[in-house]
């Protein structure tokens, strides 16, 4: 028996050592890509409370890294965060998607909201407010197209130095989104003193939502009722059938996305869409 759990030792710790190792490596490739302008974006289309139309895209992080590619942001942005490269990837997404809202044909009126993810990092950064809003000015973006997503782990830590970011972020105009709401359960307390705008519900809450439109989890409704109590805004993700985009308009949510109306694309494909909506 001493034998087994000595060998047992020795299969955790190299995989261990092996995971450690595929780390480094993907710090070598996100400095890599960053040295050589790898990144770039995809957008997928948010659609309004009918379903049908596109009211707005969420910015979403890809790269041209053969190797890099093979693994999703899931993996490499939380790598980037613990690793001190978090900084630069924000601002360089912020960057291309502020340039991108701008040389597009978009109609500045259209009401169309780009969102973009940040690290929750950023919540501690003091001059995140203001290297946003000089940004902005920079490009020629109005602040009221865009809305920043935080994940809503940034909420177990979050103190009085987040809430005052949040509220000067949004007193430039933008607006704020907590992200995967509802996947870290310390949020439904704190929600009443959190100055966001938007709840985005977690992929995992919508999945619940059966084929015979039965929501087998219940947190859907339970995030519906939470959001309209606080008049805010919500968005489903993850919607992959149209069960769920019914269930979820019954219920009176306020826009959707997921791969049932459309995955991540180029923008000039996603303008294609909006155009064809009219057309
Ligand atoms: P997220 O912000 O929750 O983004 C949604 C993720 O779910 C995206 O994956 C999207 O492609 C995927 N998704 C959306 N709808 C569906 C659906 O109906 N079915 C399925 N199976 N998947 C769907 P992606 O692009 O791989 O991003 C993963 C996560 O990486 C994001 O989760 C976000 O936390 C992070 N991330 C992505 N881009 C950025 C970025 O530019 N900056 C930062 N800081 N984080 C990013
Ligand atoms: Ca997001
Ligand atoms: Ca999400
Ligand atoms: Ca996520």
């Amino acid at each position: 028996a001493k034998k087994i759990s000595k060998n047992k030792t020795y299969f955790y710790s190299s995989a261990l050592a092996h995971k450690v190792k595929e780390k480094l490596k993907i710090v070598e490739l996100l400095q890599k890509a960053l040295l050589n302008d790898d990144f770039y974006l995809v957008f997928m289309p948010v659609y309004g409370p009918s379903g049908r139309k596109i009211t707005g895209a969420e910015a979403l992080i890809r790269t041209h890294n053969d190797v890099l590619s093979h693994y999703t942001p899931d993996v490499y942005i939380p790598i980037a965060e613990e690793y001190g490269l978090i900084q630069q990837i924000d601002e360089l997404v912020i960057k291309k998607a502020f340039s991108t809202l701008k040389h597009s044909s978009l109609n500045q009126n259209s009401g169309f909201v780009l969102a973009i993810n940040i690290s929750s990092q950023q919540l501690q950064n003091k001059q995140f407010a203001n290297m946003v809003y000089n940004m902005a000015l920079e490009e020629g973006v109005q602040p009221n197209q865009i809305e920043f997503e935080l994940t809503e782990t940034a909420l177990v830590d979050f103190d009085q130095t987040s809430i005052d970011i949040i509220k000067q972020t949004k007193e430039y105009g933008f607006s704020v989104a907590l992200d995967d709401f509802g996947t870290g359960y310390t949020a439904f307390s704190q929600l009443r003193n959190f100055p966001v705008d938007t709840l985005k519900i977690d992929r995992s809450f919508t999945s619940n939502i059966d084929d015979s439109g039965v929501d087998q989890g219940k947190m859907v409704d339970v995030i519906l009722t939470l959001a309209h109590l606080y008049n805010l805004n919500v968005v489903a993700e993850g919607v992959e059938n149209h069960e769920q985009l019914d269930y979820l308009k019954h219920r009176h949510c306020d826009s959707y996305q997921g791969y049932y109306l459309s995955k991540p694309v180029q923008w000039d494909e996603m303008l294609a869409l909006i155009h064809n909506e009219t057309t």
